[in-house]
C-alpha cells in the first residue's frame, strides 16, 4: 500500500491515540510506503521529521507539489522535480512584476518554485486583470484561496499532479494508493483516480467535490482516524485490516516510579558463576537520594545494564534491592554484551558527547556504527522501562549515556510521565549543532514533560539548540534570581524559558543543581583517624599556606592553566617563597583512554618545572598526587585548605567546590573557595571568587587574592556560600525535582497517579 497524505488537519490531525494508532501501524508495517503531500516547504516539515513518533516519510511533496523530495535524504527526486523546474520562471520575477501593487505581502514561511502572498479580496479583485496577465506572461498559474492566500506556481503544478508524476516514477499499482485530505487544496490529489479519503471534518468544497465519487470516502472520523477508517473500508492490509498488526505493544508493569541510570544501586561482581552484590564502593550520594524514595515502600524499579557475562549461568532481569529498607524496590537490569558497554559507555560517549558537550568539540569524533550501538542500547533500556512503569508512572531518566531513552519509551509507552535529568553541561547551539545526530536527540528530548539542568544557561542553552529543530512557543520565563547569579558571572543568566508547548504538549523546564549528601561528610569528619589525619597536616603545614585542587585528569578541569598562573604568582610575589604549597589531586582516567596520556605528560612537566626553579629544603612548590584519594583523606585536607582552587574550563557543576565548603563551614574554617566562573557551582555558589579560567594573569592575581584576603571577609564569604550548599542539599535537589515533575503532570491533566506518587515522595 501507499499512502499519500496531506499534513495538518489530515496526518496530523485529529486526537492523539488516532494519530498514535496509525503511526504505530504504518511502523508495523514497513511495507507501507508512505509519501507526505503538503502546501509547506521542506524546511518546515523537517521539524516533523526530527519528531520520533512520527513515522519518516518515503517521499515529501512539498510546496504545493512544487518540491518532490526523497524523504532520508531530502534531496530532490530529480526525474519528477525536474519538470516543474523547467515551468518555473524564479521568484525574483515574479516577485519584480507585483512589487508596485499595495497590499501585497509575502508570506513569511520557507517555499520553493513558489510564491505566496497575503491580500486582501479587494485587492485581488482590483487587481484581478493585471495578476492573470502576469501569471500568463510568466508561464504560471496565480490562485486565491482562504480569502488571504495569493499563490504564484508552475503552470499546472498542484498536489495531484506531483503525486501522479512521482508515482508514475515509482511504478505502483494506482490500485495500491490512497490518497489522504482535508481541504480544497487537496482536492488535484483525487482527479487521478487513485482510491481517496476525505478525512471527517473536510472542508465542505471538498466533501461537495468528490461526493460523486465512488472510489472516494467521506470517512466520519477526523485526522488521522479518518485515514484508519479509509484503511480498513478499503481493505488495505488485507483481511484483518488495521487491527491485524500493531508494533509489539508493551503491557504496562506495576512501577510507580521508575529510575533509569546508567548505574545500578549497588555494585555487582561474578562469584562461582553467580552474580552476588555489594554496596557501591564511592556512593555519589545521588544513588542513596534516589533509592531514599523507596522508602516508604513506594512500588518502584531502578533500570540500569549489567553485564550479560558468558561466565554467569543464567541471566536474571530482576533483582532485588534492599529488601529491609525498599521493599518494593527492583532493580531491573538491561544485559549487555562487554562489547556493547565499550561502545556505547566507554568509548562513544566519551569521544563523540563528552568533548562536545564541554565545548572542545575539535576533539570530538563521530563514527555513525557506534551510534547505531548507541540506539540500540538505549532503545534495550526504553524496551526493558516500559516493561516496568505503571499506566501513567513517572519515568526518571538520567544523562546524556540515556539521551534517545526518551524516544523510543514515548512511542511505546504514550501515557508516562518522562522526567529527564542532564549531569554534563550542555553547551550552546553553535557547539552542540557539530553532532551530527543533533536533530535526532533534541526531537528525542522533546517527547520529555520535565527536563531538568543544573543552571538555568545550560537550560536556555538547550531552548536555543532546540529552536533550530522545531517550532515551538514560549509559554513560560522565570526570573533566575535570587537563586541564580545573573550579571556576576560567565554562565549568569537574568531570566529562562521554563516552559514551552510544542504542538498540543507542555514541556517545562528547571534548573536543579545536584546537592551533597551533607551526613556523608559529618559521618566522616566524625571518625577520630580523620581527625588525628587533619592534626598531622596541621603539625606538617605549620607556617605553610594550603593551595589545593582536586579534579580527575581531564581537559576541561584547566590543569595546565592552574599550574602556569602559580607559576607567574610565585614570580610576582617572592614573599610567597617557602609559605605557600600547592596539593594538586589528580584522579588519572582509566588506562585505555590514550587521549589523556598527552595531558599526563603536558602536567608532570609543568609541576617538575616549576619544582626545578623554586624548590627550597623543607619547601615543594608544587605537590603532585596522581591517584585517587579516599574520600576521608579528601575531607582532611578540604579542612585544612586555606584555598580551594578550582579551574575547570568548563563543568557542568563541580561537586569538589561543595565539599570543600561545607567541610569548612562544619570546621568552623574560613577558607576561600576560588572558582572559575566556567563551572556550574559558579553560577550558584555565592560567596566564591570567580576568576576566568582563559586568563591566566587574572588566574594568578584571583589565588594571590584569595591567599592574602582578610580572615573577616573570608569567614563572610564562607559563611555566604555554606549557607546555600547546606539548604540545597542532596534531597533538596530529588524532591524538587520530583515536585516539579509532579506539577507538570497535573499541567499536561496526565497520570494524576503519578503526581500523586510524587507529592507523596515529596511530602
Ligand atoms: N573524588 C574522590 N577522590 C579523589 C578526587 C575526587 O573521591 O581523589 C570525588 C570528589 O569527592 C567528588 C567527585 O570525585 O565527589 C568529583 O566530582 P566533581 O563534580 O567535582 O567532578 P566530575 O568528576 O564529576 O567532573
Amino acid at each position: 500500500m501507499l499512502l499519500a497524505t496531506d499534513l495538518d488537519g489530515t496526518f496530523l490531525g485529529g486526537t492523539q491515540e488516532n494519530r498514535h494508532q496509525l503511526y504505530q501501524l504504518i511502523a508495523a508495517h514497513p511495507d507501507i510506503d508512505l509519501i507526505f503531500v503538503t502546501g509547506r516547504g521542506v524546511e518546515s516539515v523537517m521539524p516533523l521529521l526530527a519528531d520520533p513518533t512520527i513515522p519518516r516519510p518515503d517521499y515529501i511533496i512539498c510546496d504545493v507539489g512544487s518540491t518532490i523530495v526523497d524523504g532520508e535524504t531530502l534531496q530532490p527526486v530529480v526525474e519528477v522535480q525536474s519538470q516543474v523546474e523547467e515551468l518555473w520562471p524564479g521568484e525574483s520575477q515574479i516577485h519584480q512584476e507585483v512589487e508596485h501593487i499595495r497590499g501585497l505581502v509575502r508570506q513569511d514561511v520557507p517555499q520553493e518554485r513558489r510564491c505566496s502572498y497575503f491580500c486582501e479580496r479587494d485587492i485581488v479583485e482590483k487587481h484581478k486583470e493585471e495578476l492573470q496577465a502576469i501569471a500568463d506572461k510568466l508561464g504560471c498559474d496565480v490562485l486565491y484561496s482562504s480569502a488571504l492566500y495569493l499563490d504564484f506556481l508552475p503552470k499546472g503544478v498542484n498536489k495531484g499532479s506531483s503525486l501522479k508524476s512521482l508515482i508514475d516514477h515509482l511504478g505502483t499499482n494506482k490500485e495500491d494508493v490512497l490518497v489522504a485530505g482535508d481541504t480544497l487544496n487537496d482536492l488535484s490529489m483525487f482527479s487521478y483516480d487513485f482510491k481517496g479519503v476525505c478525512v471527517g471534518e473536510s472542508e465542505t468544497g471538498l466533501l461537495d467535490a468528490t461526493e460523486q465519487d465512488a472510489r472516494v470516502y467521506h470517512a466520519s472520523i477526523s485526522g488521522a482516524g479518518g485515514i484508519l477508517e479509509a484503511i480498513s473500508h478499503f481493505g488495505f492490509l488485507g483481511e484483518e485490516g488495521i487491527n491485524a498488526e500493531s508494533r509489539d505493544l508493551i503491557e504496562p508493569g506495576n512501577s510507580d516510579l521508575v529510575i533509569v541510570y546508567h548505574r545500578l544501586p549497588y555494585e555487582e561482581y561474578v562469584e562461582d558463576g553467580l552474580m552476588k552484590q555489594r554496596p557501591h564502593k564511592s556512593p555519589n550520594g545521588i544513588i542513596p537520594t534516589l533509592a531514599g524514595f523507596f522508602e516508604g515502600g513506594q512500588k518502584g524499579a531502578w533500570v540500569a545494564w549489567s553485564i550479560d557475562d558468558p561466565a554467569l549461568k543464567e541471566f536474571t532481569i530482576h533483582t532485588e534491592v534492599d529488601k529491609e529498607k525498599y521493599p518494593n524496590l527492583v532493580a531491573a537490569r538491561v544485559p549487555l554484551s562487554k562489547e556493547e558497554v565499550d561502545i556505547f559507555y566507554k568509548r562513544f560517549s566519551k569521544e563523540a558527547f563528552w568533548p562536545t558537550l564541554h565545548t572542545f568539540w575539535e576533539r570530538a569524533t563521530f563514527e555513525e556504527e557506534h551510534w547505531e550501538v548507541f540506539c540500540k542500547v538505549n532503545r534495550k533500556f526504553a524496551e526493558r522501562t516500559a516493561a516496568e512503569a505503571a499506566a501513567g508512572a513517572t519515568v526518571w531518566i538520567h544523562d546524556y549515556n540515556l539521551w534517545m531513552v526518551p524516544a523510543y519509551l514515548r512511542e511505546l509507552r504514550p501515557d508516562l510521565n518522562i522526567a529527564f535529568f542532564h549531569h554534563t553541561y550542555f553547551p550552546s547551539a553553535d557547539v552542540f549543532n557539530v553532532l551530527p545526530w543533533r536533530k535526532e536527540i533534541v526531537g528525542s528530548l522533546l517527547q520529555c514533560d520535565y527536563i531538568g539542568f543544573h543552571i538555568p544557561r545550560q537550560s536556555e542553552n538547550f531552548i536555543d539548540v532546540a529552536k533550530g529543530v522545531m517550532p515551538f512557543e514560549v509559554t513560560q520565563r522565570s526570573a533566575c534570581a535570587p537563586r541564580f547569579l545573573t550579571y556576576g558571572c560567565a554562565l549568569g543568566l537574568d531570566e529562562m524559558t521554563t516552559e514551552i508547548k510544542l504542538n498540543d504538549r507542555y514541556i517545562r523546564l528547571g534548573a536543579h543543581p545536584v546537592g551533597l549528601d551533607l551526613k556523608r561528610v559529618d559521618k566522616v569528619l566524625a571518625k577520630p583517624e580523620v581527625q588525628e589525619r587533619m592534626t598531622e597536616l596541621r603539625s606538617e603545614l605549620d607556617g605553610i599556606k594550603l593551595v589545593l585542587s582536586v579534579e580527575r585528569l581531564d581537559y576541561t578541569k584547566g590543569i595546565p592553566a592552574k599550574l602556569q598562573a602559580f607559576e607567574s604568582m610565585l614570580q610576582e610575589h617572592p614573599e610567597l617563597h617557602g609559605k605557600v604549597t600547592l596539593v594538586t589531586v589528580c584522579v588519572p582516567a582509566a588506562k585505555e583512554m590514550t587521549v589523556y596520556n598527552e595531558l599526563q605528560s603536558e602536567i608532570e612537566q609543568a609541576v617538575g618545572r616549576i619544582n626545578g626553579r623554586y624548590a627550597q629544603v623543607g619547601w615543594t612548590p608544587v605537590q603532585f598526587f596522581f591517584r585517587t584519594v579516599p574520600f576521608d583523606e579528601l575531607v582532611a585536607y578540604y579542612s585544612m585548605a586555606d584555598v580551594m582552587w578550582i579551574t575547570p574550563l568548563r563543568d557542568g557543576l563541580n561537586l569538589v567546590a561543595k565539599e570543600y565548603v561545607v567541610t569548612q563551614g562544619k570546621t568552623g574554617g574560613n577558607g576561600v573557595l576560588a572558582l572559575s566562573e566556567f563551572a556550574g557551582a559558579a553560577a550558584e555558589v555565592k560567596g566564591a571568587v570567580l576568576c576566568n579560567p582563559h586568563d591566566p594573569v587574572e588566574m594568578g592575581e584571583t589565588c594571590y587574592f584569595a591567599l592574602s584576603m582578610h580572615p573577616d571577609e573570608a569567614a563572610g564569604r564562607l559563611h555566604e556560600a555554606y549557607d546555600v550548599v547546606s539548604y540545597y542539599d542532596i534531597e533538596y535537589w530529588g524532591e524538587e525535582f520530583l515536585s516539579s515533575v509532579a506539577a507538570c503532570a497535573v499541567r499536561n491533566g496526565k497520570g494524576k497517579k503519578s503526581g500523586t506518587v510524587a507529592a507523596e515522595v515529596v511530602a
